[in-house]
């Protein structure tokens, strides 16, 4: 039985004020929770938020790790100095990411390793466009890309990976996948790892749906049989709204 993760990508909203304020909510609503509760603020907000809930059940999260080390890399953030504060996942390849950032295939492969390596929980998100969908290559796009992200990863740290089914289309538009699209797609995932790393492993990986889960929804997408829990974006703003499909996870 996979135990449901339910994260929070906060994107580029909150100051840490404002975070830290959110993250003690959200630890209050989430004490006890029956799932993994997990909220990924943007980098200058880790601290405070990790600092808000050090000692809960609810974990921090990174929007993004780089694949070096240590170095001339401007700008970026090294897995090290997530877990040197107690960050523990980090979301890689998100689609703004993808779309704005030129985030690629390769490069989601990158973090991800180095992500592993340094002791983080990688979310590897994943899903096609709406050109994409409409053509009929979802599977395609899908597989390509967890093929892809997983290249090089042993089976035990690929069983570690978080996957998020993200269909671009619903991100941030307020069209949800339903319910049956979005557990046909996450048991086409499921059924990739199950050909690179063998039925047990597909058997434990976690899959998310993401793409306009909110309150009113949450619950039918969590009662699917592929759907392992959600990565949440304008929903986790709201604590209330947020604490809504922590509870529709514990239930489904
Ligand atoms: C996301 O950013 O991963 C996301 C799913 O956003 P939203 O819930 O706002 O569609």
């Amino acid at each position: 039985m996979r135990k449901k993760i339910i994260a929070g990508n906060w994107k580029m909203n909150k100051t840490p004020s404002e975070a830290a304020e959110l993250a003690a909510a959200i630890v209050k609503n989430s004490a006890g929770a029956g799932c993994d509760v997990v909220v990924c603020p943007t980098a200058v907000c880790l601290p405070g938020v990790v600092e808000k809930t050090s000692g809960s059940n609810v974990e921090v999260g990174a929007q993004n790790v780089h694949f070096m080390e240590s170095g001339a890399y401007t700008g970026e953030l090294a897995a090290n100095m997530l877990t040197d504060i107690g960050v523990k996942y980090v979301i890689i390849g998100h689609s703004e990411r993808r779309q704005y950032f030129g985030e690629t295939d390769e490069t989601v492969n990158l973090r991800t390793k180095a992500a592993l390596s340094g002791g983080l929980l990688p979310i590897v998100c994943v899903g096609e466009s709406l050109t994409e969908r409409e053509n009929g290559v979802t599977s395609e796009t899908v597989c390509r890309q967890v093929k892809l992200a997983f290249l090089g990863i042993d089976k035990a740290d690929a069983e570690k990976v978080v996957i998020a089914y993200e269909p671009v289309w619903a991100i941030g538009t307020g069209k949800t996948a339903t319910a049956e699209q979005a557990d046909e797609v996450c048991g086409i995932i499921r059924g990739t790892i199950g050909s690179l790393y063998g039925e047990d492993a597909a058997e434990k990986i976690r899959i998310q749906y993401g793409g306009s889960m909110n309150a009113g929804n949450a619950a039918e997408l969590l009662s699917k049989p592929n759907i392992d829990g959600g990565l949440i974006g304008g929903a986790s703003l709201k604590a209330d709204d947020f604490d809504v499909i922590v509870k529709a996870a514990e239930q489904n």
